[in-house]
């Protein structure tokens, strides 16, 4: 997918938003509050996974997830149009997405004017900053082996389509000067032994060493990006983290659309520097 804008060496602003399971509506809101009550306005809008843009009862069924959690969602309203995203939005697949639907372009597509699905694993440019991401989360079982053709979704398992594989990740190993990635599941080794209480008996896991995947943490290393944004385990969490080549990189997760303002943050960029308002 190739997205591209000029170089812009005048400050802007833009958000990153945590998993939006569907509640497009509650999304805008919350960023047009923010830019209210800032007198700021935003240039873009980067999303995490979990987006779940449903056009109707057959993506939704394409779909992994228990039915208590199948919920049509408010999608449909910007896909007829009567309803329009802001700014550009560039989101990422998690792992509840109606992957029958996204995965007809898996190098990323357009839904809808300013709603750019960025792909399985992609890199963009826009605004003057790279922008790589990789959709799905991690499976020791599914790592090596090719993922189903999308033609086959309702034919196996949803869950086959929600995991990233080993080829995604070694072609975003290979893109360059990257700034930003984007990563549903959160890379392993970023949390400080100092915060480990706070990730005691959480969501989806106990331990806070046992939380992330190794792969998405070797992207980290090799790319060196400024920030990295992940979501997934709904829970905000930030950190620094010293990379193997000796440089740093932001690390900012991002709590679930139905926890307040911590499902989002917003950044400053201007000439090549990133930095959290
Ligand atoms: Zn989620």
């Amino acid at each position: 997918m190739t997205i591209s804008s000029k170089n812009n060496t005048k400050q802007i602003y833009f958000a990153a938003v945590g998993d939006v399971h569907g509640h497009m509506n509650k999304f805008v809101s919350v960023l047009e509050n923010w830019e209210k009550s800032n007198k700021k306005s935003l240039k873009f809008v980067l999303q995490v996974g979990d987006f779940e843009p449903h056009r109707n009862e057959s993506d939704l069924s394409s779909m992994a997830a228990p039915s208590k959690y199948r919920d049509l969602g408010d999608f449909n309203l910007y896909y007829s149009g009567k309803k329009q995203f802001p700014w550009p939005v560039f989101f990422i697949g998690g792992n509840h997405e109606p992957y029958g639907y996204l995965d007809s372009e898996p190098s990323g597509f357009e839904l809808v004017k300013n709603c750019h699905y960025m792909g399985r694993a992609e890199m963009i440019a826009f605004a003057g900053l790279s922008i790589a991401g990789l959709s799905g989360i991690y499976s020791e079982h599914k790592f090596n082996i090719a993922r189903p053709a999308p033609s086959k979704i309702n034919k196996t398992s949803n869950k086959e389509y929600i995991y990233f594989n080993e080829s995604e990740v070694e072609k975003l190993a290979d893109c360059k000067s990257v700034d930003i990635l984007l990563l549903h599941e959160w890379p392993s080794d970023i949390i400080s032994t100092k915060d480990a209480a706070e990730f005691e008996n959480q969501r989806r896991s106990m331990r806070y060493d046992s939380i992330g995947n190794e792969y998405a943490k070797m992207l980290v290393d090799i790319l060196n990006p400024k920030l990295v944004l992940c979501g997934h385990m709904h829970k905000k969490y930030q950190n620094s983290i010293q990379l193997e080549s000796g440089s740093k990189s932001d690390i900012v997760c991002l709590a679930s659309i139905h926890q307040g303002d911590d499902v989002f943050e917003v950044f400053s960029s201007s000439k090549n520097t990133i930095s959290r308002l």
